[in-house]
């Protein structure tokens, strides 16, 4: 309920906005649909879910699940096939009135404009390029020990991967040589062991990107101080894609292996000299999804965390994602914020109704 000058009352009312077309990626395939599909199922929607085609299994199961639990047939469809055909499909179709997209920038750029038409309502959850920014007067010995999993978790397949390190130059050397040795330490392997902290690539050709990545780094100069072998899975594990976890030191902002996103396990590491200088270059890229800042400084912490460009930053924590929390994009990494309370405003319309109480005369 709203106060409002005439008299009467007025009230503001949720309603479901109708059917949801939630298109999701393979990096994490059930956690990206449970963060669509629970809220839009909550605000009273039907919805049409459309899985990565390298990965739709737990897709359909979810849909199992879902209709198991007791949730109507008509409001739960998985559709599987090619986004290119079948995407294309789902967001032209007026019948749509929501299209919720996580994946490539350049796939949700397209959405966009094709959603244009119908004014369809669209959030994205994009690429990222994010920075760890660590100053000298951060607890190192445990920055560096989280760090490792921070770029190379999902083998860096992962949206919020701190890919760029920035590091003050005071410590830039020492922190290279810790930080290449905690990479070394990774435990490469069977993702079904649970020993395992890094299994392989998702497929040959996105093993192949970071290969190219690498070549394109070396070329511009960076030094790759490990990691970068094909193999390193544990013997008689199977067959995978693995790629050993690589560091590319001494990289400057400007090269394209910091800019562009690789979606691998490689991480960039930047030397700067003061507080300005690293709020400008985490800031000097187009994405803005996620990042830290480690010091012990509060006053710092305070001024570089309001000074960066980032949907999400976690401080002394390279933690990104809580559900209970808003999660979302600056820049070209999306549009609109998942999860926390924020979920309400992607999956709802909003109804204002004013109520009279003026007598009739
Ligand atoms: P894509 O953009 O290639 O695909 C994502 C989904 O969109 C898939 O289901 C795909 O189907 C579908 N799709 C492809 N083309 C179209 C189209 N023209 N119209 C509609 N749907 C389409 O991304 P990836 O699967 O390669 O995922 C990796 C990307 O996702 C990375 O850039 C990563 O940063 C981003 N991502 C972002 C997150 C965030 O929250 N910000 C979280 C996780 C990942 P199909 O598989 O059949 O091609």
């Amino acid at each position: 309920m709203v106060p409002v000058q005439q008299p009467g009352l007025d009230v503001v009312l949720r309603e479901p906005i109708g059917v949801c077309a939630l298109i999701v990626p393979w990096n994490f395939p059930l956690l990206i649909a449970t963060w669509k599909v629970a809220p839009a199922l909550a605000c009273g929607n039907p919805i049409v879910l459309k899985p990565a085609s390298l990965t739709p299994l737990t897709a359909l199961m979810l849909g199992e699940v879902l209709v198991e639990a007791g949730v109507p047939k008509g409001a739960v469809s998985v559709l599987v096939g090619p986004g290119r055909v079948l995407g294309n499909e789902l967001v032209a179709d007026p019948r749509v009135s929501k299209i919720g997209f996580t994946g490539e920038t350049a796939t949700g750029a397209s959405i966009l404009k094709a959603s244009a038409d119908n004014i369809t309502r669209c959030s994205l959850e994009l690429g990222g390029k994010s920075a760890s920014i660590v100053f000298a007067d951060a607890d190192l010995e445990r920055c560096v020990a989280e760090t490792p999993m921070a770029v190379f978790a999902n083998a860096g397949q992962d949206c919020c991967a701190r890919s760029r390190i920035l590091v003050e130059r005071s410590v830039y050397a020492d922190y290279v040589d810790a930080f290449t040795r905690a990479t070394e330490a990774v435990q490469i392997g069977d993702p079904l062991l649970e020993t395992t902290e890094m299994g392989p690539m998702i497929s040959e050709a996105q093993r192949q990107t970071s290969l190219d990545y690498l070549e394109v780094g070396a070329g511009e100069g960076a030094r790759r101080t490990t990691g970068g072998e094909v193999g390193g899975g544990e013997p008689g594990t199977g067959a995978g894609w693995y790629l050993s976890p690589a560091v590319l030191a001494d990289v400057d902002n400007s090269m394209r292996v910091a800019r562009e996103e690789i979606f691998g396990p490689v991480a960039c590491v930047i030397p700067f000299d003061d507080e300005a200088e690293a709020i400008q270059i985490a800031n000097d890229n187009d994405y803005g999804l996620s990042g830290s800042v480690w010091t012990g400084d509060v006053g710092r912490a305070i001024r570089v965390a309001k000074g960066i460009r980032t949907g999400v930053l976690a401080v002394n924590s390279h933690s990104s994602v809580r559900t209970e929390t808003p999660f979302g994009g600056y820049k070209r990494s999306g549009l609109g914020r998942e999860l926390g309370m924020n979920a309400m405003d992607h999956y709802t319309e909003v109804k204002n109704v004013y109520f009279s109480s003026e007598s009739p005369a």
